[in-house]
């Protein structure tokens, strides 16, 4: 017993402080961030024909479809977005691209939920990359119970559906029965490339739409897969909790 004491004392606290201290290094490997453009005028034509899922313009880089496979990095681009990138519209994943310091519009928080939220999974069908991140938000380190969030087992006991994987034909039934069973007030996170825009997948036979096109969606947090922080932020974005309304960034 001693020594467990004495490890506790001499460790200090292991949890995440996020967000009321900014996320750590370890909490944002390279990839955790978006890429975004050292000189949008030069960097962006120049890495266009580099990047595989068409995500590059002429101006921006479109987050929702970005899969963070780095090839445009060396090319005028760098990890080196915010990671808070979650958004509140699907066209503030292009605008947050355009500069170094991206700040998106935002939006005020949903009217109706508290300051407390408890979450329904659905995998309408991913890699299980997104599903794993999501489901790391439950380990001890990010202590989500601190901040007033749960996962549950039904949707009728949640007000939010955080949705993972390529909306596929099969799951858009079982997705919108979810949907309709959450009581009001209820919001949707889209969590990862594939509900934003299709992702690796998009255009092919097996995927229905992107998630807007069949739920309302109200927060969509980028990334392939986005790391359990950025989703925290975007969990965090739909009561205003997040680290940009604290500091009163949006
Ligand atoms: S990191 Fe994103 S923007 Fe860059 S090439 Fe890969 S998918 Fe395209
Ligand atoms: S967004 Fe990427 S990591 Fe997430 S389910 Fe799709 S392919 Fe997998």
């Amino acid at each position: 017993m001693a020594s467990w004491i004495e490890q506790s004392v001499s460790r200090g606290i292991l949890t995440s402080r996020y967000p009321k201290a900014a996320a750590t290094d370890d909490e944002t490997p390279p990839t955790g961030r978006p890429p975004v453009p050292e000189s949008p005028a030069t960097s962006l034509p120049a890495a266009r024909d580099r990047c595989p899922v068409g995500a590059i313009t002429e101006t921006a880089v479109d987050q929702g479809k970005c899969i963070r496979c780095a090839r445009c990095v060396g090319a005028g681009l760098s990890f080196s977005g915010s990671v808070e990138a979650a958004t509140r519209s699907r066209s503030d994943l292009l605008r947050i691209s355009a500069g170094p310091t991206p700040v998106p519009d935002g939006a005020p928080p949903l009217a109706g939920l508290g300051r407390s939220l408890h979450l329904f999974l659905v995998d309408v069908g991913s890699c299980n990359a997104c599903n794993l991140e999501v489901l790391a938000l439950a380990n001890p380190y990010y202590d989500l119970q601190r901040l007033g969030i749960f996962f549950t087992n039904s949707p009728r006991h949640a007000d939010v559906l955080v949705v993972v994987g390529v909306p596929t034909a099969e799951m858009v039934e079982p997705l919108r029965r979810a949907y309709d069973a959450l009581p009001a007030p209820k919001a949707v996170v889209a969590v990862g490339a594939c509900p934003i825009s299709g992702g690796v997948f998009a255009g092919t036979e097996g995927l229905a739409s992107a998630l807007d096109g069949l739920v309302p969606v109200d927060v969509y947090v980028p990334g392939c897969p986005p790391t359990p922080t950025a989703i925290l932020d975007g969990l965090l974005k739909l009561n205003g909790r997040d680290r940009e309304t604290r500091e009163g960034r949006r």
